[in-house]
């Protein structure tokens, strides 16, 4: 299973609020054993909303958008998602059952942006919030709140799955340009996806679907690089 985050909001383009839904979404989903293919933000503008989504509505398995989903005049991601899908927003009768019943609403008191979904959505409730998410044509609506998002996340968490990945990682402490060879031997030897992510160490990191594949690859590597446990051999 493929999927692409859209991320929405002016204050994330503008680095005001730093983008963690997609890295929490992107490690949950990616320890579901699903393929996260693309991360795109865009700004609190319909038509940019509705353009990316309909692009990976149709290149990817679904597409999980977060933010501006509640009332004020900035939210008008579901505006967008509708237009992607080429329905109108309705007004929920389940969402505004859920808003009166279960939040404690009055109904009168409830505007248009949390009781209106794209016409044939299946709602996602938010226990932690006001705004409902829904769910239309494999596009899943969630709110930009990091609480609000996940906890409305675990509702449908079951709806992505693949196969269970195995990683391994090594770290080194040799540079990366001194580690080309090993690491395009390795990449021959063994199929499993090889990524060099260099910081004040270097951590090489091994992933596949094959649990016993990934731990010989590692394996392989980390007995011909320095690590922590096997320094360099003292020069005098
Ligand atoms: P609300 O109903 O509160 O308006 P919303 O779904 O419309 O929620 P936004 O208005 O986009 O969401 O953002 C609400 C809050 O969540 C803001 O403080 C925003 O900075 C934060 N937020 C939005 N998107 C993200 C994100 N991708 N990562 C982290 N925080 C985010
Ligand atoms: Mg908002």
């Amino acid at each position: 299973m493929k999927v692409a985050l859209v991320t929405v909001g002016d204050e994330l383009l503008a680095g005001d609020t730093v983008n963690t839904n997609a890295s929490w979404l992107g490690e949950r989903l990616t320890g579901r054993g699903v393929a996260v293919d693309r991360v795109t933000t865009v700004p609190d503008r319909v038509d940019d909303i509705a353009g990316v989504v309909r692009e990976y509505r149709d290149a990817y398995d679904a597409v999980v958008v977060t933010g501006g989903v509640g009332p004020t005049h900035d939210d008008v991601t579901m505006d967008g998602v509708a237009a992607a899908v080429g329905v109108d927003l309705a007004p929920s009768d389940e969402a505004l059952a859920y808003l009166t019943e279960h939040g404690g609403y009055a109904a009168d008191d409830l505007t248009e942006g949390t009781t209106h979904l794209p016409a044939g959505a299946r709602v996602i409730h938010n226990e932690k919030g006001v705004a409902p998410g829904c769910v239309i044509d494999s596009v899943y609506v969630l709110p930009g709140v990091p609480t609000e998002m996940k906890a409305m996340f675990a509702s449908v968490a079951e709806e992505f799955a693949g196969d269970e990945p195995h990683t391994a990682t090594v770290e080194t402490p040799e540079p990366e340009s001194r580690l080309l060879d090993r690491l395009s031997a390795v990449r021959e030897r063994y199929d499993v996806a090889v990524g060099s992510y260099p910081g004040e160490t270097v951590r090489v990191k091994f992933t596949g679907t094959d649990e016993a594949h990934v731990a010989d690859a590692a394996d392989w590597f980390r007995e011909r690089v320095e690590t922590a446990e096997s320094p360099p051999a003292a020069e005098d």
